[in-house]
């Protein structure tokens, strides 16, 4: 009966655990990959990287360049 317990505890309750912080780590990761990835999209130009400050402080603001000028989608 002591090694019934003992088994399970140690197998099935740590490994399980150890297991499932495992798959949230690889999530969290990815998660933060995408945000990273979201984030250099909105701050910067895709085609020619240049900052969204720069394009901001120019009468066509950073949407209107990102959206007409260089829009990725043209580049495909
Ligand atoms: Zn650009």
């Amino acid at each position: 009966m002591l090694y019934d317990i003992s088994f399970f505890f140690f197998v099935i309750v740590i490994l399980l655990a150890i297991m499932q912080g495992l798959i949230i780590d690889a999530f969290g990761e990815l998660r933060d990959q995408q945000e990273s990835a979201t984030e250099k999209l909105e701050s910067s130009c895709f085609i020619c990287d240049i900052g969204k400050e720069t394009f901001d402080r120019l009468p066509r603001g950073f949407d209107i360049h990102t959206t007409k000028e260089h829009n990725f989608a043209n580049y495909l």
